[in-house]
């Protein structure tokens, strides 16, 4: 089954729940027109319709080849991705001074949400690419802007992200990749990375790597590592291509899902050391790695959107074909399909809520950072900064674990079928699972929501959220819709348990901080159940003013969210306070 671009769930979400059109007319976007949003989308997805979605299945089951050194594609990738670059959609957020056509990231996350539904191990190579080039522009020599941005930018050279190393995953300090100063200005690079998405392929004449490496005088740990610009081939004064650079693929991997991606071992050095150009200064390579991973984490969460709204919209289809028993009250005479039985229904409601939320999470996200760059006063900018901040491991982590779920839901809606592998659904769940773990896993996410996002200022971009989010459900409450049912006391409820979760968490960071560490999971799913019911409950408010089935069918939503998903807030801000000394008593059970 194809996927179709949820236009209107998007351009709502976008709009009203991530709050670009409030963001628009505060005069934070400057002379950005709104309106031509929706013809973005909608141009993105017809690209994502007719080009990236039949090549799905085609690239899960023909994956990838790695033969003297050279990685080659599934059939019809490096023809797609030359469309792709053609038709400009690696250039929507790029800046203009290198090509790119300075849409807000709001708009391109939207796009980024398409990309990642039909056709996910391709749209993860210009994910990374963006990060890439957030890196560059905001830390790069302007020399090694006038190289390498504007190919990285139209796409003609795509970017790949080296951290991982077989002993260093997410303790990134780790790493042993060597830096030797040339004494030219360059440095030469020798060692061996791990996992690299992307790192060779056959779509683009060149690929350009970040590479995090250290110097024989660099102080241990995250302080000494500093991040390189390798180019597989070298580029001439004229930007012409020269040698082959000492850095190729050793090696790919053999993966549950995401066949169509490859995931490489890359090897430098086997002829005196790859050349590399620095990023930034010596040793501060970690602050340049988070502007490209801050990038790359909210594109990832946004993976887990579309993976689940590609699930969603497949389980949806087959619940209205799928025949199976009389449903209670039917009037038909033969077996109804499987969608008017209220377990189905509920698992539906459940996927289309669950991404909604997600969705609406992410693009309030990428509001956010876009408000930071693009605001005038700087006050604005560094309140919308520390929003953004917080809201980045949320995105991550909580949209990647619906991508989960949602998939799941969506293997177990086509029963015995979702099994087999010709229906799709299982691809999905495969391929949704590598999301919470590139990137920094969700563990690392939610201990860094604890620890730096809440620890920071003594919590203040997190009360000042939790108060914004209770003019929401005054409004909610205020309204006296009764389509509503108790959406307004849910939210309500969910806001005092994340307030007293922080509060405790806040606390225990100084006198107990394996507790706070402990609670740092279920606190993030907290902290995402309530943000997205009240996100979900702006958009409903929203949606009563355009017309009676937009009403229906978002309040309806945002409801059901509320009294199904947001109602575990208590639960959860029990376990946080209650389950940590448990958890903190582990090893007489791991152990024992
Ligand atoms: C398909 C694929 C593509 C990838 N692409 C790239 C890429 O392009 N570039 C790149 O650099 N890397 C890439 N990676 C690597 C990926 O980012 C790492 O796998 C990930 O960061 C986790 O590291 P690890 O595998 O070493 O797990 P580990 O760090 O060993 O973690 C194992 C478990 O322990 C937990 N854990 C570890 N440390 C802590 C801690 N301090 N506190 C609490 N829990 C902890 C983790 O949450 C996890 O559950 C990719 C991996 C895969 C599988």
């Amino acid at each position: 089954m194809t996927y179709r671009a949820p236009i209107q769930d998007m351009l709502l979400s976008l709009h009203h729940g991530a709050g670009l059109q409030a963001a628009v007319q505060a005069g934070h976007y400057g002379d950005f027109d709104a309106e031509i949003t929706a013809a973005v989308l909608e141009e993105a997805g017809r690209f994502a319709t007719d080009v990236l979605a039949p090549l799905n299945t085609v690239g899960d089951k023909n994956g990838i080849r790695l033969a003297d050194g050279r990685v080659t594609t599934a059939p019809g990738w490096p023809e797609a991705y030359r469309r792709w670059t053609e038709a400009g959609w690696n250039a929507v957020s790029g800046p203009e001074a290198f090509g790119g056509q300075g849409l807000p990231l709001a708009v391109n996350a939207a796009c980024t949400e398409i990309w990642s539904a039909s056709n996910i191990a391709f749209g993860l190579c210009p994910l990374l690419t963006l990060s890439a080039i957030e890196a560059l522009d905001a830390h790069g020599s302007s020399e090694l802007k006038k190289i390498y941005l504007a190919k990285l930018v139209s796409g003609a050279w795509t970017g790949t992200m080296q951290l991982t190393e077989p002993q260093a995953g997410s303790d990134v300090g780790a790493l042993r990749t060597r830096a030797e100063r040339a004494g030219d200005g360059t440095y030469r690079i020798s060692g061996t990375k791990i996992f690299i998405t992307y790192g060779d392929h056959d779509m683009t004449e060149n690929i350009v790597h970040f590479v995090l490496a250290r110097l024989p005088d660099a102080p241990a740990g995250t302080k000494g590592i500093s991040l390189f610009l390798i180019p597989k081939f070298l580029v001439n004064a004229d930007g012409s291509l020269g040698a082959r650079n000492d850095i190729h693929a050793s090696g790919v991997e053999h993966k549950l899902g995401m066949h169509a991606s490859p995931t490489c071992t890359m090897t430098m050095g086997d002829h005196g050391g790859a050349i590399g150009y620095l990023i930034g200064e010596e040793n501060r390579g970690m602050q340049c790695m988070f502007t490209m991973m801050n990038q790359a984490r909210l594109g990832v969460g946004l993976e887990g959107v579309g993976i689940a709204d590609r699930a969603y919209q497949q389980a949806l289809a087959f619940a209205g074909e799928r025949r199976q028993g009389r449903a209670v009250g039917s009037a038909g005479s033969g077996a109804d399909p499987i969608i008017a039985h209220p377990d189905v229904k509920r698992m539906l409601l459940q996927m289309r809520a669950l991404t909604a939320a997600a969705r609406t999470i992410c693009y309030a996200t990428a509001v956010a950072l876009d408000i930071a760059t693009r605001a005038t006063d700087p006050k604005v900018r560094a309140r919308a900064a520390a929003r953004g901040a917080l809201l980045t491991p949320i995105a991550k982590a909580f949209s990647t674990d619906i991508g989960n779920e949602v998939s799941s839901l969506g293997v177990q809606i086509h029963g015995g079928m979702g099994f087999i592998e010709e229906t799709g659904a299982a691809q999905h769940f495969r391929d949704a699972r590598i999301t919470p773990i590139y990137e920094g896993t969700n563990g690392i996410q939610a201990i860094d929501l604890v620890t730096r996002k809440l620890g920071a200022q003594g919590g203040e971009a997190v009360f000042a959220l939790i108060e914004e989010l209770g003019g929401v459900v005054t409004q909610v409450e205020r309204s006296n819709d009764p389509a509503f049912g108790t959406t307004g006391t849910k939210l309500r409820d969910a806001l005092g348990a994340l307030d007293r979760a922080s509060r405790w968490l806040l606390e225990r960071l100084t006198s107990a901080p394996n507790d706070a560490l402990a609670g740092a999971t279920p606190y993030l799913r907290l902290f995402g159940s309530t943000l997205g019911g009240c996100m979900l409950a702006t958009e409903a408010l929203a949606a009563r003013g355009e017309g009676a089935g937009a009403s229906a069918r978002y309040v309806t939503l945002a409801r059901f969210f509320a009294e199904n998903i947001t109602v575990q807030a208590g639960a959860l801000e029990r376990t946080v306070i209650d389950s940590a000394e448990a958890v903190n008593g582990a090893d007489a059970v791991l152990l024992g």
